[in-house]
């Protein structure tokens, strides 16, 4: 009995520890596993951060674009290809709705310079940036500026299609033999809540996860506040009526008075005369004592002509070391007076550094020499270079159109 009483305590024993090591296994399998998921859990997050630091410094890159005076053009061929790599994109472009007498189409405005754009400009002969697109209706394009809304594609064969209605089925389908573009996102873009076009992107994948389209709907939002910006620029620089260095009137607003002019001189039956003012020597200047100079002696220019115009004239700088002056209602003999008043009170000026600086002067009036306004500035001109050839520093009026030779213009 002893015998296997000690044989059951110890089989008892076995078991007791059989069982604890059992459970011991189950409790080390239990945080063994936990880990594990930790682990996946943190590389995951790691991941997204990544992405989400790539979609920070992209759109970064945009506003820092923005900051720079870069034409619109520039700015977004950098956000097209700053796109390009990330999230599996192999191309991405910017179209934009356009109207011309045969109706609506698409031009690409901005594209990423990528091997699958190569590739297909390749196979097309003409590339794609430089073609008149369709805008086909019911489009993925057309739905997508229409409805105002992202749309994604697999039909990647239709979206080129839609494009360039022009092309044969085999070189589209040639195109598309090459697998990797496996879907088409088209994000609008709008500004000034008007259609401008679409942001489209070529993607590797067939799925679009929520979190991308946030994203992309986020960078085409930057791209239209990079459109939005730019024509503000652009309408503020159309604007713009003075010469930034001299603060003179600038050739356009000088060309808008000139119209306005001749309206008025042909109503109240009065002449009005243009005097051309040309600095001499200014390349010398620039050369001797550099560009800097050569400003000050511009705007000293400016500064004699601002002083001896009437309020009714208009002194213009017309580019460079040009200059134009308006002077309503006086005739060739009156502009001659004041043209040669302005070249004595220039060559009068001494300059640190440089000295005196002399300009080269031309009267013409209309009416007397001309009805036609661009004859008008061309003899002024002509007037100039003829005080040029005579010597420098000189007024000369022009001839009349008449006995103006057609070598001299
Ligand atoms: P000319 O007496 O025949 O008029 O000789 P020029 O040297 O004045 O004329 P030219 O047409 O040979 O050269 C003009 C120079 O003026 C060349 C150009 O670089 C310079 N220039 C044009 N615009 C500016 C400007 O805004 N600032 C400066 N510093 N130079 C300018
Ligand atoms: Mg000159």
């Amino acid at each position: 009995m002893k015998f296997f009483d000690r044989i059951n305590e110890v089989r008892k024993r076995i078991s007791e520890v059989e069982h604890n090591i059992y459970h011991g296994k189950e409790e080390f399998l239990e945080i063994y596993e936990k880990n594990l998921q930790l682990e996946q859990e943190i590389e995951e997050r790691t991941k997204e951060l990544n992405i989400a630091n790539k979609r920070m410094l992209t759109l970064q890159n945009i506003l820092d674009m923005m900051n720079s005076a870069k034409p619109l053009k520039n700015v977004l061929e950098t956000v097209v290809n700053s796109i390009q790599g990330e999230f599996g994109y192999l191309h991405s472009t910017i179209m934009r709705k356009q109207k011309d007498n045969d109706g609506d189409y698409l031009s690409v405005i901005a594209e990423a310079d990528d091997i699958t754009i190569q590739r297909a400009n390749n196979i097309l002969k003409t590339p794609i940036q430089a073609r008149r697109l369709c805008y086909t209706k019911y489009s993925i394009f057309y739905n997508t500026i229409e409805n105002r809304r992202i749309v994604q594609s697999t039909d990647i064969a239709a979206s080129l299609n839609a494009i360039m209605q022009d092309e044969s089925e085999e070189l589209i389908n040639e195109i598309i033999s090459d697998k990797s573009v496996r879907s088409v996102i088209a994000i609008p873009l709008y500004a000034f809540n008007k259609p401008f076009g679409v942001f489209c992107v070529f993607s590797s994948r067939e799925e679009l996860a929520k979190s991308e389209t946030d994203f992309l709907a986020m960078y085409a939002q930057q791209i239209e506040l990079a459109i939005t910006i730019a024509d503000l620029f652009e309408r503020v620089k159309e604007q713009a009526v003075t010469d930034g260095l001299t603060g003179l009137y600038n050739r356009r607003y000088f060309e808008e008075c000139i119209k306005k002019e001749v309206i008025r001189a042909q109503r109240i039956n009065q002449p009005f005369s243009i005097i051309g003012l040309d600095l001499d020597y200014l390349k010398k200047i620039n050369d001797t004592y550099g560009h800097t100079f050569g400003d000050i002696a511009i705007k000293t220019i400016a500064e004699v002509l601002k002083s001896n115009a009437r309020s009714i004239d208009t002194a213009a700088r017309m580019g460079g070391e040009e200059f134009n002056i308006l002077l309503p209602g006086i005739d060739s003999k009156g502009a001659m007076v004041a043209a040669e008043r302005i070249r004595k009170a220039v060559e009068s000026k001494t300059l640190d550094v440089i000295g005196n600086v002399t300009a080269s002067v031309g009267v013409a009036t209309y009416y007397e020499h001309t009805e036609n306004v661009e004859e008008l500035l061309e003899l002024t001109d002509q007037a100039m270079y003829q005080s040029k050839r005579d010597g420098r520093n000189r007024v000369t009026l022009a001839k009349l159109i008449s006995e103006t030779s057609w070598q001299e213009i």
